[in-house]
């Protein structure tokens, strides 16, 4: 089990497009949360899901908002997770993400995150304009991007990546192209690009059912994607996913695991697992979690095992995600729908791989849909 996910729900606020599983918090009970997920690790490493011949090659701290953890616990953590690992060599050999918000990086938790083993910094920007961070409930303003961006070099942390928003409602009136341009301007070395979706029960969807924002607009949606491909490509970064793009050798080991349908371990409330065949995931709720782990109790909520259909809906799907396209072994090679698609410039057949261009990344779920006959649900 080489890749393992850690979910840290704790938030300060919930931004208003947010349906994450999360536990806002005004001071994040970091002695329960070390202590809950080191007595998780402890019974997979008693019941052999975790081997001792396990060598780790990615961990990603996931939220909610990994970086509200103060530094000392998020020491104890690493250090715990790396001794139920006794194979791999050092920290240093590891892919170690955390998913911080600009707010909380400040120089001095920078060199302890380094010190504690982080690598890589996923950083939240969304938008580098004051107006729209205040609209998404955002902590941060836009000057505290470029600052955390610099704390984390400072400290020794090189390998960066900025998530961005696009798709934002029309009347907010936001530049996508001033955005990218500022984005570009701190040379991350990774951007991850998510378009605007309503889920239910968000201030969001409230806001639209009483018409106080208009929904996200599918021309928009395109319009912005396709614009953020060519810029961005331009400039050196290519899009290796649907919605990531790196440069040479700065891809995110981790989600690489996931899109190749690698087995992993998440840990945490609302963290998923994947052993190679089925598929299990915690109880969401921070506290259903911490009570479960406390009274000695699987903190599992539910698990499916994949049936062969199942798991090949799923390889087509991820496969169709990346770069590295699809393997175009029967019954995909002769369907016509490929044919269209290829004449309409929404995939190009690459010797014996199909791959999606930005204009097919943007109809995914349709060429699945086609090519298998089935959704996805991936
Ligand atoms: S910081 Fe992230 S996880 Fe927390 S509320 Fe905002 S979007 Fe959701």
């Amino acid at each position: 089990m080489g890749h393992l996910y850690l979910h840290v729900p704790f938030c300060a606020r919930r931004c208003s497009y947010c349906d994450f599983s999360i536990a806002v918090r005004k001071r994040v009970p970091a002695g329960e949360y070390v202590a809950a997920i080191n007595s998780e690790l402890s019974t997979l490493v008693a019941r052999g899901v975790v081997a001792s011949g396990d060598v780790l090659d990615t961990l990603y701290l996931g939220g909610g908002t990994p970086s509200l953890l103060p530094a000392d616990a998020l020491t104890s953590l690493l250090t715990s997770l790396l001794d139920a690992f006794p194979s791999t060599p050092s920290l240093d050999a590891v892919d170690v993400t955390l998913e911080a918000n600009p707010e909380d990086v400040t120089l001095e938790h920078a060199i302890a995150w380094r010190r504690a083993g982080v690598n890589r910094v996923s950083l939240g920007a969304q938008s580098f304009d004051d107006r729209v961070l205040r609209w998404m409930h955002r902590s941060h303003d836009a000057a505290r991007i470029g600052d955390a961006v610099g704390n984390l070099r400072r400290a020794g942390i090189a390998n960066v990546s900025l998530d961005l928003i696009f798709a934002l409602p029309a009347e907010l009136g936001r530049d996508w192209a001033r955005d990218l341009d500022l984005a570009l301007a701190l040379e991350p070395s990774h951007l991850s690009l998510y378009g605007l979706t309503v889920e239910q029960r968000t201030p969001l969807a409230r806001w639209i059912s009483r018409g106080a924002a208009t929904a996200p607009d599918d021309e928009r949606y395109a319009a912005e994607y396709l614009q953020a491909h060519l810029r961005l490509t331009t400039c050196g970064y290519r899009f290796y996913e649907v919605s990531n793009a790196a440069r040479d050798g700065c891809r995110s080991r981790h989600n690489m695991a996931y899109w190749s349908g690698r087995p992993y371990l998440g840990l945490g409330p609302a963290a998923h697992s994947f052993d190679g065949g089925a598929r299990r995931w915690n109880l969401a709720a921070w506290e259903a979690y911490r009570r479960a782990v406390a009274a000695g109790r699987s903190p599992v909520e539910s698990e499916e095992a994949l049936s062969d259909e199942q798991r090949e809906l799923e390889r087509v799907y991820l496969s169709l995600r990346t770069d590295e396209g699809l393997h175009l072994t029967a019954p995909y090679r002769l369907l016509p729908s490929l044919t269209v698609w290829a004449e309409r410039g929404w995939v190009e057949v690459r010797g014996e791989r199909v791959v999606c261009t930005p204009e097919g990344w943007l109809r995914l779920d349709a060429l699945v849909s086609d090519l298998t006959g089935r959704h996805a649900t991936a």
